[in-house]
């Protein structure tokens, strides 16, 4: 399963899927950043 920055995929810790960085969301209406590292948009859980 893939997500994308934009996303509020619910509260979990989500890995960059170009460089690993892992980006934690605390919050169900969080939504998903850029990837800090390198500015990546997907993400796998
Ligand atoms: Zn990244």
């Amino acid at each position: 399963m893939k997500y994308k920055t934009g996303e509020k995929p619910g509260k979990g810790s989500y890995t960059c899927t170009n460089c690993s960085t892992i980006v934690n969301l605390d919050d169900d209406s969080d939504r998903l950043p850029p990837c800090p590292k390198c500015n990546g948009v997907e993400y796998t859980k």
